[in-house]
């Protein structure tokens, strides 16, 4: 009989998940939540021993393993953002950015090595998919970064908000991205409140009419960079499978709280999709919505078939959506010296 000596990472269970596991082992009924207090609230990174009964001690050792993501290559802005190159197990890398606020940061996580969504503007999408993440890797991308963070930064180390905005299509990887956010959720670890995860999506639709049954209350941003369809779906071409119309209208199906809005993401390439009439027709489509728009201007990379546009581009088009009263921000980039912001990540390049 051949014995499979793999040890199952502790960072793929959710609470309810180890709390099944360790019920079927017959072992104590405290251990799970004192675990999750021990690695994801007082973020220890060694196996538990306190006040864990040695049944539990002794099967944690043989069972699960604690392992992280291993860094292949830091690099730091000077605005203080840090962008990763994680290894995984399998040799496979995935890059993972930290965006400096205040006395805080922000975690730009992956959800896939490489995307199959092939936006023409994406760096990444280029590359094509490889390979879905699993939960513990994508937990262990936070949890990687928030030990270099408390080894390197110690007098501010606190990451207060996730966005999966890094490689791949979150809603292509529902399942592990479902879980990996009830792991940062839950009120025995890191106790993230709802609103400070942010999901983005290209428009996956098969994902989003999962959304509203099964995902957490977290914040969900749209990815529209044009209501023309002919220039959307050279922009995301799966816009030809998911039109944007369907899309936005499961989209404005899942409930947003009070405080909340949807975010919608407007990519800005010069000449292609800042015009004024673009503007209008995303203002128009998006007025009386509880709607905020961020407009990021495209962030260019070797090979890239756009442009970037001028402030001044930038600022017209902005001008034309606060006149037609729809909140909205220019995105300033982060660690653009590093090519660490949106749609330049490549973890080939
Ligand atoms: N797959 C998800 C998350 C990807 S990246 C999605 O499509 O939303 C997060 C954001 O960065 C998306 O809005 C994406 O369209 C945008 N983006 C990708 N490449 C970019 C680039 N080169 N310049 C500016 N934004 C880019």
């Amino acid at each position: 009989m051949m014995l499979s000596l793999k040890k199952e990472s502790f960072f793929q269970y959710t609470l309810s998940d180890l709390q099944a596991l360790f019920e079927t082992e017959g072992l104590p009924a405290s251990g799970p939540g004192k675990l999750f207090n021990w690695h994801y609230k007082q973020k220890h990174f060694d196996p538990c021993q306190k006040d864990i009964a040695k049944i539990s001690q002794a099967f944690i050792a043989e069972k699960l393993s604690f392992d992280l993501p291993e860094i292949d290559t830091v690099q730091e802005s000077s605005d203080r953002t840090v962008k990763f190159l994680f290894k995984l197990s399998d040799g496979k890398k995935v890059e993972t950015v930290l965006i400096a606020s205040n006395q805080k940061y922000g975690i730009c996580l992956s959800s896939q090595v490489g995307c199959a969504m092939k936006c023409s503007f994406c760096h990444t999408g280029l590359q094509g998919l490889e390979r879905h993440l699993q939960t513990f890797e994508i937990v262990g991308q936070f949890l990687a970064a928030q030990k270099w963070l408390s080894e390197t930064r110690p007098e501010d180390d606190r990451i207060a908000t996730i966005v999966f905005m890094g490689q791949g299509e979150p809603l292509h990887n529902f399942d592990s991205v479902r879980k990996a956010c009830e792991i940062f959720l839950s009120q025995h670890g890191m106790s993230m409140g709802e609103d400070k995860i942010t999901i983005s999506t290209a428009g996956y639709l098969p994902g989003l009419e999962r959304w509203k049954a099964e995902m957490p209350d977290v914040n969900i941003a749209l990815s529209l960079h044009s209501m023309n369809t002919e220039k959307r779906n050279e922009l995301i071409p799966i816009n030809a499978r998911f039109p944007v119309d369907k899309v936005m209208e499961i989209v404005n199906q899942i409930p947003v709280t009070k405080k909340r809005f949807v975010i919608y993401e407007y990519l800005l390439a010069k000449g292609f999709n800042d015009s004024a009439e673009d503007a209008r027709e995303l203002g128009e489509a998006l007025r009386g919505k509880k709607a905020f728009v961020n407009l990021i201007p495209f962030n260019p990379f070797p090979g890239a078939k756009y442009e970037r546009p001028t402030q001044e581009d930038a600022n017209s088009f902005k001008a034309i959506l606060d006149e037609l009263g729809v909140p909205n921000l220019i995105r300033f980039t982060k660690g653009h010296d590093i090519l660490a912001a949106c749609g330049q990540l490549n973890s080939k390049a």
